[in-house]
């Protein structure tokens, strides 16, 4: 009798898993690749081959499971401890990330770090780069409009990702800080170097130094390559270059087994480095390995996987999969909602949320998915103006990101100049303002804003009005140009419109956007969403306090259980939810015109798998929707559908009449 058979349950495989599922987590080739559509359990096949290999006998401190998130692998653990009763506290399962700090913790003394290295995490990493910033940018005449460091870490990380040099990456993907290189060079040089200095490594350099370390020192790759008798990879077809390095590095041990599981068709992460050729290259670079498919779909009804199968048909490079359902047939076709604006979009989409919460659908079943941030805006006002509670996994909501946050703050002083929050917000977007020079820049300006008649709310002319106002030699010229701006949005006394407004404070920001944020042109198509959005609302005033009031809203504290989800699409991967709402479903929007207008192919076959992967994330409902105009009193652009809907059968549809 195996000595561990006494406390080991035997979880009944054959019960549990379809026999294709079955086949991969009783396999015993060595290497073996699993690839399936979405839904079809690959991570549930890969949770009961860790509980397999528990049952029999693997001791869990051989296993090493990667996984795309370190809350997966808690997850697939704590499932694997109710199928086998073994705890799996031994068990290393969790992201590339940390198992590579795990490892380094013991070994990094070999790279010449000190025992206990820190790891700098994006506070850290940001406030090292000012200070170098400030260092070697601070005496270059061209100091003023300087990369913000958030940016220069983007490149930097991009950079380590990809396997490219910095300078490459600069060439191709930053070509607008080019005037820089030469700084930048000694920035990074630098920062290097304080890091050495201070024992400690930022996230790109756990990667990094985790293939050194086992590239240089054969004893330790050996000794890992015997720990680790089997090695499991979930979301493989998102590895990146150094991710791909490492598992063929553990892999390689005599005895070491390695099973990954992934799906060409939801390979999404190209723009941070992942490379879908890991997984097309898999049988090559292991010849003797094992491909299993898994054809059967458990998550979702027959007609939204029949919407799936026909969405990424089109892709011309894949490894062809045909997905069955195991679920009933249900009375719901999947939705499409043409709407004739933006805001009635949301307004449908938050209506129809409320239905389904009235006949008792769990906010926490309910998902919205969006290509970028900046489109779930209606649907948060809409969702806030019917007290219906939801969180979003995308970032920050759309009014406390810092960029829409500076435009306001220009709105909010124009019309009530005693606005200190807004007024330090903006003076403090002018090179060498700190705190103390924004205190005194601001006692000046209230001096005179509190001398002016009381019925005067409005200053008629900043330049001349605001001359008083003392302010440091250095800051000078960039305060005049703030109070002409200002000047300007008022032009001979005459009211701009809301939206004309944001045009110019829009202009006026851009070198600081430009340099201040990573992302300088989706940050551009929020601004741009924030003045279609206050072109519809009746006025300035209103607008401003409508913003003020959501965020009041916001802050009512709810059960998570209760709150409908907001996430980008990416954000969403390996998820699932009953039901799934696509909004901006429009030509320009989702595929992204920079995609349509550069014609490139392998950038729309990622588009297209990224609508496959939202349209797999629905069990029971799928509504997709667009809107026909982005925008209604300004600017508004004319939205064709999205080729990703125009391209679907229509009898595998239910329109709705809007
Ligand atoms: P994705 O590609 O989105 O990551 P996946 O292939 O990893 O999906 P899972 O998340 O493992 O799929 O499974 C999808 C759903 O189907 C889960 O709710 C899972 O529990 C269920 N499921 C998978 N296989 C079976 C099965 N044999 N019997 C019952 N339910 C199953
Ligand atoms: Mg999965």
């Amino acid at each position: 009798m195996h000595p561990l058979s006494a406390v080991v349950q035997q979880p009944d495989f054959a019960a549990e898993l379809n026999p294709e599922q079955y086949a991969a987590v009783m396999t015993n080739a060595r290497h073996a690749l699993v690839v399936a559509g979405a839904g079809s359990g690959k991570t549930r096949t890969l949770t009961f081959r860790v509980a397999r290999l528990l049952a029999d006998g693997v001791p869990s401190w051989r296993i090493l499971l990667l996984t795309f998130t370190n809350k997966a692998a808690r997850e697939m653990l704590a499932r694997v401890g109710e199928l086998t009763g073994v705890d799996s506290a031994q068990l290393w399962g969790g992201t590339f990330h940390s198992v590579a700090n795990r490892i380094l913790r013991r070994h990094a003394g070999r790279l010449g770090y000190q025992q206990g290295f820190t790891i700098l995490d994006s506070d850290d990493q940001k406030a090292l780069f000012r200070s170098l910033v400030k260092q070697f940018a601070g005496k270059t005449s061209k100091k003023d409009r300087f990369p913000k460091p958030e940016m220069l870490l983007s490149l930097h990380s991009l950079a380590h990702n990809t396997g490219r040099s910095w300078q490459r990456t600069l060439d191709e993907e930053y070509a607008h800080l080019e005037q820089h290189a030469d700084t930048i060079a000694q920035i990074f040089e630098a920062y290097a170097r304080r890091k050495e200095e201070s024992n400690s490594m930022d996230f790109d350099d756990l990667l990094l130094n985790l293939v050194r370390l086992l590239r240089e020192n054969a004893d330790l790759r050996q000794e890992l390559q015997q720990r680790f008798l089997h090695v499991l990879v979930d979301e493989y077809q998102d590895t990146n270059v150094l991710q791909e390095e490492l598992i063929s590095l553990l892999a390689a041990g005599e005895r070491t087994s390695l099973m990954v599981v992934g799906d060409d068709a939801q390979s999404i992460y190209s723009w941070r480095g992942a490379n879908v050729d890991h997984i097309f290259n898999f049988c090559k670079t292991y010849p003797d390995a094992e491909m299993h498919k898994i054809e059967t779909n458990y998550r979702s009804v027959p007609a939204i996987l029949e919407v799936s199968n026909v969405a990424i048909a089109h892709n011309s490079r894949q490894i062809t999969k045909v997905l069955r359902p195991a679920r009933p047939a249900s009375k719901f076709l999947p939705a499409v909602i043409p709407a004739p604006d933006n805001r009635t979009e949301a307004q449908m989409v938050a209506r129809e949320i409320d239905s389904l919460l009235e006949s008792g659908i769990a906010g926490r079943d309910i998902a919205v998915l969006y290509r970028a941030h900046f489109h779930s805006l209606d649907v948060q006002m809409e969702l806030s103006r019917r007290h219906i509670p939801y969180r979003i996994t995308s970032g920050l909501r759309f009014f406390e990101q810092a960029h829409v946050k500076d435009v306001l703050s220009v709105l909010r002083l124009l019309i009530n100049p005693r606005d200190e929050v807004a007024f330090r917000r903006l003076v403090s977007t002018f090179p060498r303002v700190g705190d103390a020079t924004a205190s005194k820049i601001w006692s000046g300006w209230l001096r005179v804003v509190e001398s002016l008649p009381p019925d005067e709310t409005r200053i008629a002319s900043y330049s001349e009005f605001m001359r008083p106002v003392a302010v440091a030699p250095a800051v000078r010229p960039h305060w005049v140009a703030f109070l002409s701006f200002m000047d300007t949005l008022r032009p001979a006394g005459q009211e701009l419109t809301p939206p004309e407004l944001i045009k110019r404070v829009q202009n006026y920001l851009d070198a600081h956007l430009r340099t201040t944020y990573e992302n300088y042109e989706e940050r551009l198509e929020d601004i741009a969403q924030l003045a279609r959005t206050v072109g519809d609302s009746p006025g300035l005033d209103d607008f401003l306090s409508q913003v003020a009031l959501l965020s009041e809203v916001d802050q009512e504290v709810q059960p998570d259980d209760d709150c409908v989800t907001l996430s980008t699409i990416h954000q969403a991967k390996g998820l699932e939810w009953k039901v799934v709402f696509i909004i901006f479903l429009a030509e320009g929007m989702f595929p992204h015109y920079r995609v349509i207008t550069e014609g490139d192919t392998n950038a729309m076959e990622e588009e297209t798998r990224l609508f496959y992967v939202a349209v797999t994330r629905a069990e029971d409902r799928l509504y997709m929707s667009f809107p026909r105009y982005n925008g209604h009193s300004y600017d508004s652009q004319y939205c064709p559908p999205s080729r990703f809907l125009t391209t679907l059968p229509p009898d595998l549809l239910e329109v709705w009449e809007c």
